[in-house]
């Protein structure tokens, strides 16, 4: 059985006390929210901070709002069963709802929370996995070693960005508060990630995540997210696809985006397909040419558990059916 090393626990009583803690302890401390990846990365010996900080207690992050000027905020703690059941996400971000529903299994979803799947770990067959077992394949770039097991001429870890919302996030143009020792600043999800999988995003060491914004939709939008797994009703996304687009009055494209996740170390838009889809009547002929753009884009490696050449054939598919999810007309 794998335990967890032995470490301190210091519930926050603030955001403030929490950034203090992450401040004075530099590398030696993490923060925890729901643990659900956390924890079971420090069973596997990938983490071993000295101090856990608890985020748990700051009820003023579990939060969520909506209005029809600003948009939506999140607070961080949120869990994502929340998020997926909240009102204003099912009505007015359905991709967002849709992609919460899809996370783990529903214990998962309830201790797991919004702020933890956005800066959810990457991931890779080579490194989670058990201490012994990286010890007898031979350490990796992203923890003791100097190659990449999966792209042995790469000079970067190419572990996948596996986090369901984030290429919904992205999708949605949405925006990541983060405060730290200086204050707060707020980075675009577009910009919060790394396209490196040793160091998967732009947070530092001692700021936290407390809220993320989404724009108000504009009028005729519509979104949808697609994921394969290998289980649906457990699984990490094998290669993932959200796609946005609004209309005009005459049912014309007049904003489309297309966000993959899974193919690489951060979620991948897919301009090419956004570009053909913009200015048409969506549907026929122009969602298979934008499917096949999606296909053309995405370069899943072989670092998930199941072989690259059908994610990548899947990707098509997926992107088809996400299509179709937003030209199928509204009952
Ligand atoms: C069996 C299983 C299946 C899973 N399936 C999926 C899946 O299908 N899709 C998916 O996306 N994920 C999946 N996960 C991963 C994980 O459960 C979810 O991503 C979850 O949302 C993580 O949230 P958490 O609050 O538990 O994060 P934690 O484990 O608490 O934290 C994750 C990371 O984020 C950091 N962190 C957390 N909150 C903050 C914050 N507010 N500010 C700064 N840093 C923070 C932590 O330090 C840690 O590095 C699965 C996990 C398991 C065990
Ligand atoms: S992608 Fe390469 S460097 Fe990164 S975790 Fe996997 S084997 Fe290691």
């Amino acid at each position: 059985m794998l335990r967890l090393p032995a470490f301190d626990f210091q519930p926050a009583r603030s955001v403030e006390h929490a950034v203090a803690l992450l401040a004075v302890h530099g590398n030696d401390a993490l923060p925890v929210a729901g643990g659900t990846d956390l924890y079971a990365n420090m069973k596997l010996g990938l983490f071993a901070p000295r101090l856990v900080v608890g985020l748990r207690s700051l009820a003023e992050l579990r939060r969520i709002s909506f209005d029809s000027q600003h948009g939506l905020r999140i607070g961080a703690l949120c869990s994502l069963d929340a998020v997926a059941r909240d009102s204003a996400v099912m009505s007015h971000y359905p991709a967002l709802a849709r992609a919460a529903e899809m996370v783990g299994t529903p214990e998962i979803r309830n201790m797991g929370t919004i702020g933890g799947n956005l800066c959810l770990e990457t991931r890779c067959n080579y490194y989670n996995q058990s201490a012994e077992w990286r010890k007898a394949m031979g350490h990796c770039l992203k923890r003791d070693g100097d190659i990449c097991r999966v792209a042995v001429h790469s000079p970067t870890c190419k572990a996948i960005n596996a986090s369901d919302t984030a290429p919904v996030m992205h999708a949605y143009d949405a925006r990541i508060a983060l405060v730290g020792p200086q204050g707060e600043r707020s980075v675009a999800v577009r910009d919060f990630y790394n396209n490196d999988g040793a160091r998967a995003n732009v947070k530092r060491a001692d700021e936290i995540l407390t809220e993320i914004a989404l724009p108000a939709p504009a009028n005729g939008t519509r979104s949808t997210y697609r994921k394969l797994r290998l289980r649906n009703a457990f699984d990490f996304p094998l290669v993932g696809v959200a796609v946005t687009v609004a209309t005009d009055a005459d049912g014309l494209c007049t904003q489309a985006r297309v966000v993959l996740n899974a193919v690489g170390s951060s979620p991948l838009v897919v301009d090419a397909a956004g570009s053909l889809l913009l200015g048409t009547h969506l549907g026929g002929e122009i969602t298979a040419d934008a499917a096949e753009e999606v296909f053309k884009a995405g370069k899943p490696l072989e670092n998930a558990n199941a072989g690259l050449l059908y994610r990548k054939r899947m990707l098509r598919v997926l992107a088809q059916r996400a299509l179709e999810d937003v030209t199928r007309p509204l009952r």
